[in-house]
């Protein structure tokens, strides 16, 4: 593929985003010819001229666990999961609140709350509201939410109350969705995106790249998501969850997912788009280089899986010369990681003598 295939790929996405059509986002997607690295650099170019070189970092807090309704086949809370998951109602407000200036105080740009469930009752909207508006007095952080299906009164009382953004998540296409849930419908979530964005809330909705879909259903929800214009994407890779309906280790190589993630950056070039749950499992040696065409990670985790160390995700990001998006500067927060001289990890960080003879110590 020549240079100017790819500095063309730029191009379009900023001045014909109708040229991205089914036939070259397969391309992207699938075609031996293409170089990986020169289709990273040119998502790269919209990354930076939306966002610079600023990483938005976010915390997700599951501020429930378990107890849920629903059958979506890749959680572990599903009510036909059998995952050995810790379950629990909702935590109290201190204990939200305390997380919630952890998150502040680790960098995160957005606190993201996450309820299991179908839908939060009017009740349980209202002790959102109350929430949201305790950790807005407390915190300058971004909130989300994520309390699944909502109609648009309900929308209205929590954008009232100080949140900036709804996550609600389309995950695939309409028609693989009856393949990954069936006490829910893709309409549902439809819906409940249509109610966000009528109460006047920030979307953050996303997919999750692994579940037996088709590329042609990856291309629809991808298409469906550039059509809303939400702006936020997070991009998962499965991560699958031993008991969960979705257990079984789907194929994906880090180089298929780099194309992932540089398609949603072409097709919503100015949306935030995250690299999201198995970013560190998926694109393995090659994670850092999500960081060029995604602006956005979460940090210590996902829902029930964990993640890379903070610490680490944070050095990735400086080592690779981007900032964080924080009123916290990066070189503060790593500041506790840095090793005094003798410690382990710095000059002292020299094989020991099992190391150096492993078979010296063991037994013929
Ligand atoms: S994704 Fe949400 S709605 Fe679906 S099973 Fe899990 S907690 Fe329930």
């Amino acid at each position: 593929m020549e240079t100017k295939f790819y500095q063309q790929l730029t191009e379009k996405a900023l001045s014909h985003p109708a040229c991205f059509d089914e036939e070259l986002c397969r391309k992207i997607l699938q075609d031996k010819e293409i170089d990986v690295l020169s289709l990273v650099h040119a998502a790269y170019q919209l990354r930076k001229q939306f966002f610079g070189r600023e990483v938005m970092v976010h915390v997700i807090n599951n501020v429930q666990n378990g107890f849920c309704p629903e059958d979506c086949h890749y959680c572990a809370q599903a009510k036909t999961s059998k995952a050995n998951i810790e379950e629990y109602p909702l935590k109290p407000d201190h204990e939200i609140l305390a997380e919630a200036k952890r998150a502040y105080e680790s960098g995160a740009y957005r606190y993201c709350m996450v309820f299991a469930g179908r839908g939060p009752s009017e009740k349980r909207v209202e002790k959102l509201a109350q929430l949201i508006q305790k950790i807005k007095q407390e915190f300058p952080i971004e909130i989300c939410i994520s309390a699944g299906l909502l109609d648009a009164p309900k929308a209205k009382i929590l954008k009232e109350a100080g949140l900036d953004r709804l996550n609600h998540n389309l995950n695939t296409s309409e028609d693989h969705y009856p393949n990954i849930c069936t006490t829910h419908t893709y309409q549902d979530r439809m819906n409940t995106l249509a109610a966000a964005k009528q109460a006047g809330l920030q979307l953050c909705s996303g997919v999750i790249v692994g579940m037996g879909e088709s590329v042609g259903d990856l291309l629809d929800v991808a298409f469906s998501l550039a059509k809303m214009n939400v702006e936020s994407i997070p991009v998962n890779f499965l991560v699958p969850i031993e008991g969960s309906a979705l257990q079984n280790e789907s194929e994906m190589t880090p180089e298929f997912c780099l194309r992932v993630l540089c398609l949603f950056r072409f097709l919503s070039p100015r949306a935030e788009i995250r690299v999201a749950a198995g970013r560190e499992l998926r694109l393995r040696e090659l994670e850092v280089l999500a960081l060029y065409p995604a602006n956005s990670l979460f940090l210590e985790g996902y829902l029930n899986t964990r993640g890379a160390k903070t610490s680490a995700t944070l050095r990735m990001i400086q080592d690779a010369g981007f900032s964080v998006k924080s009123n916290c500067d990066l070189s503060e927060l790593l500041k506790p990681e840095v090793k005094k001289p003798g410690q382990q990890g710095t000059r002292s960080n020299l094989k020991s003598l099992d190391e150096l003879r492993p078979y010296l110590f063991t037994p013929q």
